[in-house]
């Protein structure tokens, strides 16, 4: 059975699976996976103040290699509908272009690699060489504690494995083919916290401003770049997003300053390296002064870079021969499910191109639907070669 990953995008688009909604985008899929001999299974998730997350994973083959796609069918919130050229969930085709939330994050890759199995599939009596997986969650836009990380760890319990993984999130910058994601820099949160005395501020010799040590350290931190990068990650980075005092009164010196921070991070560190350097830091630019200290979130954002090797060869190569672009490899941008995935098979991200994702009007071309198609086709037929 052939699949058209036009359509297939479409009626995905027309699921309204707003995180953590199933929406009926995971039913669609089960039945076009299921009608071409895929075993599909369900997997809910749910913990104690969390949504119960609808996964599904479905298989076909069971011999090796073993490659699995993954995904997400959940997509951010519309915004404004009314701001739309056309309705977030509409499908609408107009010149050639796929309109709706979650074209190109990342329904419209999820149909591609679909279309892309069945068209392999059909080639070959419908049986695979090895076997194909795909692994799709509900919850990545949103807190993504009941998905891919519980999936995967779920499809172990029962047994299942995998040689390497494909996930499809809009890797492209500008034009299909131009970047794949071979890694991801790590994510970590913290809130630097000033001690101070509150008072009037008309007798500050009587009190102990917080704001003054607050700026201190916050241009200790600033001041110098916490690496120079590594073979395949740019510099790590360090930015404050919020200056949190909260003092309404105009004739008082606050007795607290917070800062928050989000630190984006290479190869270079560890999480628990990472907290060390700031906090050396902190106290460096601090000195016996400033009561200070951070409280650091809980991450499970890693940074990690698949290593080159055949696979990465071969994606590299079908995605050559089908778009006429040599990809880069980056290692940029946010978190993405591959920093769960890594910890079981060797993950590559390629997708479509992801300029509108998130964004008013998301949208993909449709000629770019049908040569993504092309390129897991070929990856698939060079892969069970
Ligand atoms: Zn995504």
């Amino acid at each position: 059975m052939a699949a058209d990953p036009v359509a297939l995008a479409a009626e995905l688009l027309r699921c309204p699976s707003i995180t953590p909604a199933e929406g009926g985008a995971l039913a669609v899929l089960e039945r076009v996976l299921k009608g071409a001999g895929f075993e599909v299974h369900h997997a809910i998730f749910a913990e104690p103040d969390t949504p119960p997350i609808d996964n599904l994973y479905a298989r076909i083959g069971s011999s090796a290699p073993r490659l699995a796609f993954a995904g997400h069918t959940d997509v951010v919130p519309p915004g404004d509908e009314t701001t739309w050229r056309h309705p977030p969930f509409a499908a609408a085709i107009d010149g050639g272009v796929l309109y709706g939330r979650g074209a190109v994050d990342m329904k419209g890759a999820l149909a591609c690699a679909v279309a892309a199995s069945l068209d392999h599939l059909a080639a070959r009596s419908g049986k695979p060489k090895g076997s194909i997986a795909f692994l799709i969650t509900g919850d990545e836009e949103g807190i993504a504690v009941n998905g891919t990380v519980k999936l995967l760890q779920w499809a172990k319990e029962r047994g299942e494995t995998f040689d390497h993984c494909l996930l499809g999130e809009p890797s492209n910058a500008a034009e299909l083919g131009d970047t794949i994601k071979v890694g991801r820099r790590g994510s970590l949160n913290g809130t630097l916290v000033v001690a101070g005395k509150q008072g009037h501020v008309a007798y500050p010799e009587r009190a102990e401003n917080p704001v003054r040590g607050l700026v201190t350290l916050m241009a200790g931190l600033m001041a110098e770049p916490l690496d120079q990068g590594s073979a395949n990650f740019g510099p790590s980075n360090l930015e404050f997003t919020s200056i949190d005092i909260g003092n309404t009164t105009v004739n008082l010196i606050p007795g607290e300053a917070r800062a928050r921070f989000n630190i984006r991070f290479n190869d270079c560190h560890s999480q628990a390296s990472l907290r060390m350097l700031i906090e050396t830091r902190a106290r460096a630019a601090a000195g016996n002064g400033v009561r200070w200290h951070i409280d650091w979130q809980p991450s499970n954002a890693d940074s990690f870079v698949t290593s080159p090797g055949p696979f990465l060869n071969l994606v590299v190569g079908a995605i050559t021969e089908v778009t006429g672009r040599t990809p880069t490899l980056s290692t940029t941008g946010g978190t993405s499910d591959a920093r769960f995935i890594k910890n079981y098979c060797p993950v590559l991200e390629f997708g479509l191109v992801g300029q509108t994702m998130h964004q008013v009007d998301e949208r993909t071309a449709v000629a770019d639907l049908t040569m993504l198609t092309a390129v897991y086709r070929r990856i698939l037929d060079r892969y069970f070669a």
